[in-house]
């Protein structure tokens, strides 16, 4: 079987004042059928970036300049505006980090989700709200009857971001892209989000993108991971093995850096030292090299292509070669 969706080589750069972001340099990560994605590294790193450019999102003054990205048979940087309209939201939905922002706050949660069903599916008024209605019991919105009718502003942060849930499904779409969905929302709120999601992707069949900077959200919820550092992805492996074999220093610094119980931490809590670079003057090399604990020369001088490692991962590193 074919993956549900294949990002091969993607760069996505954006041309400043300063020169040129290059946000995403290169990246390549699929999804397979029924599967979680997740999608890792700490801000800037281009995970959000890669993850708008498969919907198209991506704004001036940045641009898809290389590289495919194959959906059903389709690759989405080259079809018409017309067309990727009718994958946005329909087969392939998003769900975003801040919902209050995400949602138009002049219309209602029920007008919000039942147009997308009148758009995509053609259904009368009625059938769409009955849809949203359908949907938001779905997600565990008490009286969605009631509820349907309601601003964004009158739902606390946890059932705007259900909405927001029940919206990215109504539609049954085939992949869910959820940039974030648990960082804006308190940590007893985020538990019940994450199962909530955990239980729709079985409910709908679909695939998830789950794009986090939380290694806890990736245990909970992905079958595979792919790491990005610097614009590009540094390991790919499957949520067992990264978490028990971790290949890649930079992986292994983001689990030295959870806190835990049973770590002897002797009071102070490992970090990943230094900052990561400005992306429009990149260290050469490694982008990780002035951050890693096992530099060698050749990490200074030449970029390491991602390689197959002994535990079954793929990762770009001069250990491995
Ligand atoms: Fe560290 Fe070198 Fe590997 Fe980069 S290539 S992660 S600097 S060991």
């Amino acid at each position: 079987m074919p993956p549900l969706l294949e990002l091969s080589g993607l760069k996505v750069y954006f041309n400043t004042q300063d020169g040129v972001v290059k946000a995403v340099d290169g990246v390549s990560y699929s999804v397979d059928a029924g599967k979680t994605l997740g999608v890792v590294g700490e801000s800037g790193c281009g995970k959000t970036v890669s993850a708008m450019a498969i919907l198209r999102l991506i704004s001036q003054p940045g641009k898809i300049v290389g590289g495919s990205i194959m959906f059903e048979g389709q690759d989405l940087t080259q079809i018409s505006e017309g067309e990727i309209r009718k994958v946005r939201g329909n087969k392939i939905s998003m769900i975003f980090q801040e919902p209050m922002t995400a949602l138009n706050p002049v219309f209602t949660i029920g007008n919000q989700i039942a147009e997308a069903v009148r758009l995509h599916r053609g259904a009368s008024k009625q059938e769409a709200y009955d849809a949203a209605i359908k949907t938001l019991e779905q997600v565990g919105i008490p009286s969605p009857a009631k509820r349907v009718h309601e601003y964004p502003h009158q739902l606390s942060g946890g059932m705007r971001q259900r909405a927001m849930i029940a919206m990215a499904l109504v539609l049954n779409p085939r992949l869910v892209i959820a940039d974030e969905p648990t960082t804006a929302l308190d940590v007893t709120i985020q538990a019940q989000i994450l199962d909530l999601m955990v239980e729709m992707k079985e409910q709908y069949d679909a695939s998830v993108i789950m794009i986090t900077h939380d290694l806890g959200v990736v245990a909970q919820t992905c079958d595979d991971v792919v790491v990005m550092y610097a614009g590009q992805v540094v390991e790919s492996a499957n949520v067992k093995t990264l978490f028990a074999e971790p290949a890649h220093p930079y992986t292994r610094g983001l689990l030295e850096s959870i806190p835990s119980r049973h770590k002897e931490s002797h009071g102070h809590l490992k970090e990943i030292k230094g900052m990561v670079p400005s992306p429009i003057d990149l260290p050469t090399g490694c982008a990780f090299h002035p951050r890693c604990p096992d530099v060698m020369d050749v990490c200074k001088e030449k970029m390491p292509t991602l390689k197959k490692c002994k535990t079954g991962a793929t990762t770009a590193c001069w250990l491995y070669e």
